[in-house]
C-alpha cells in the first residue's frame, strides 16, 4: 500500500494506469466507533461487504470483535488474523464439513439456520453438540430496501413457530434474525420485523436470548439524494428491542457491512478513451462498479487531472469500463468537467462496500492498487451533528444527509 496526502497529488504524481481504490482509515474509524458507541448491540461485521486486510485490521483496531461470516474461506480468514474473534456462521444454508470445520477447528459455536433440515444437519455435523448458538432466520418485509433480499432465506411466518419450538430443544442459547433488505431507506422496517417476530415467538411460547437486527442500514450515494440519519436506526432498533417478547437478559446483535465500509474507500479510474460523449474509463460494471452499472447507482464522484486545468462547466458523458461486453456501461449519465479527456482520472467516492468484493477478473481486468490517502472530500453519514440528534422513538427519518460532495 502507498500512501499520499491526497489524491490529486498522487495522481500528478503516480498517473497510475491501474484502477486505485483509496482507503481512508479515519472514515472506517469513525464509522466503527459510532456503530460500538450508538448503535444498541454487539456488532458482527458483515465480511462479504469488503474481507480486505486493511479493512479487517482497521475494524479490529476500533474494536469490533463480532464478524458475520458466510463461507469457510471467510471463517478462515477471520479465524486465522484475529484468533480472539467471535463469529458468527451467518449462511442458513452450509455444507456438513463446512459447519464440522467451523465448530471443531475454528471453535465457531454460532450458527444461523431457517429450516429444519439445516438444524439437522448442524446437530449432526457437530456430533450433537450442546454448546450451540442457533439463530433462527425469519423471513421478513425488505420494503423500503434498494437491495431487496427476500424469498431465497427466512423461514416463513407459519412455519416460524415449529422451528423455534425444535431449535430451542437443540440449542444452548436460541436467537432470532431478520434481514430488512439492504441499503433500507425505511428505519422503521425494523420495529415492524421485530413486532412480528415478537408475535411469532409468544404463539412457539419459546424463550429467546438473542435478538439478531441483521444489516441493512444505508450509506450515502447520490442516489434518492441521500439518506436518513443513521440515529434513527439505532433509535428505532432500541425501541423495538425494548417492546419485544424475550428475556430480560436477552442480547441484542446486529450485522452491519455496508455502514461500516462504504466509506472507507473511493475507487479511481483513468480515462483512456473519448468518443464525443463517452468516456472510456478503467474500471467498471464487471469489476468495483458493479452497482452503478446494475443497480443504475450513482456514486458522489469528482474529476482530477495530473497536469491541466478541468473547465469549471460540466457536461453529460456516457461511461463505458474496459470489458468487451456492450453491457459494461454506468447506467446513469455522468456530469463532468466539459474538457475531460483521455489521461484524466475520476474518482468515485464511498465505494467500500461491495466494490472490492463484487471485483472478478472477467478479460484480463479487475487488478487493482490501493493507496492509503489523508483527504477526505465525500460526503459522510457519520457527521458530527448527526451522532447528537436525539433520540426518536418512532424511528421516523428526521434528517437527510446531501450526498453531494
Ligand atoms: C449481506 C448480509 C449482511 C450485511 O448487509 P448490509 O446491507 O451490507 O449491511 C448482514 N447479514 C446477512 C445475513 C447478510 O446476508
Amino acid at each position: 500500500m502507498v500512501h499520499a496526502s491526497g489524491i490529486p497529488v498522487f495522481v500528478s504524481q503516480v498517473r497510475p494506469d491501474d484502477p486505485f481504490f483509496c482507503f481512508r482509515p479515519e472514515r472506517l474509524k469513525r464509522a466503527a466507533t459510532w456503530f460500538r458507541d450508538s448503535f444498541p448491540g454487539e456488532v458482527f461485521y458483515a465480511v462479504k461487504a469488503n474481507p480486505a486486510l486493511h479493512i479487517l485490521d482497521g475494524l479490529w483496531d476500533a474494536g469490533i470483535r463480532g464478524f458475520d461470516v458466510a463461507s469457510p474461506a471467510e471463517i478462515e480468514l477471520v479465524a486465522t488474523r484475529f484468533p480472539g474473534a467471535k463469529l458468527a456462521y451467518m449462511h442458513p444454508v452450509k455444507n456438513r464439513n463446512a459447519i464440522a470445520r467451523a465448530y471443531h477447528e475454528f471453535g465457531v459455536r454460532r450458527f444461523v439456520l431457517d429450516s429444519q433440515a439445516e438444524l439437522q444437519k448442524i446437530l449432526d455435523a457437530t456430533g450433537h453438540a450442546k454448546d450451540l448458538i442457533l439463530v433462527v432466520r425469519v423471513g421478513v418485509s425488505n420494503a423500503g430496501a434498494a437491495v431487496p433480499l427476500t424469498g431465497k432465506f427466512g423461514v416463513s411466518e407459519a412455519e416460524a413457530p415449529a422451528l423455534l419450538r425444535e431449535t430451542r430443544r437443540a440449542a444452548c442459547r436460541l436467537g432470532v434474525s431478520f434481514h430488512v433488505g439492504s441499503q433500507s431507506l425505511n428505519p422503521n422496517a425494523w420495529p415492524s420485523a421485530m413486532t412480528n417476530i415478537s408475535r411469532l415467538i409468544r404463539k412457539a411460547a419459546v424463550t429467546v436470548d438473542i435478538v439478531d437486527v441483521g444489516g441493512g442500514f444505508p450509506s450515502l450515494y447520490k442516489t434518492d439524494g441521500g439518506m436518513p440519519a443513521l440515529i434513527n436506526y439505532a433509535a428505532s432498533v432500541d425501541a423495538a428491542f425494548e417492546e419485544m417478547m424475550v428475556l430480560e437478559s436477552a442480547e441484542l446483535w446486529s450485522e452491519p457491512g455496508r455502514a461500516l465500509v462504504a466509506e472507507a474507500e473511493s475507487l479511481l479510474v483513468r480515462v483512456d478513451g473519448v468518443k464525443g460523449d463517452a468516456l472510456y474509463i478503467n474500471d467498471g460494471g464487471f469489476g468495483a462498479l458493479y452497482d452503478a452499472v446494475n443497480l443504475g447507482w450513482e456514486f458522489p464522484l469528482r474529476a482530477l487531472s495530473p497536469d491541466r486545468a478541468l473547465s469549471a462547466g460540466e457536461r453529460a458523458f456516457t461511461l463505458y469500463g474496459p470489458t468487451c461486453d456492450s453491457a459494461d456501461k454506468l447506467a446513469q449519465k455522468v456530469m463532468l468537467p466539459a474538457n475531460i479527456g483521455e489521461g484524466d482520472y475520476i474518482e468515485f467516492g464511498n465505494i467500500g462496500a461491495y466494490g472490492r468484493s463484487m471485483a472478478t477478473g472477467f478479460n484480463g481486468f479487475g487488478q487493482y492498487g490501493l493507496v492509503e490517502t489523508e483527504d477526505a472530500p465525500f460526503a459522510s453519514a457519520y457527521v458530527p451533528e448527526d451522532w447528537a440528534v436525539p433520540a426518536v422513538s418512532t424511528g421516523i427519518a428526521t434528517l437527510a444527509v446531501s450526498a453531494n460532495p
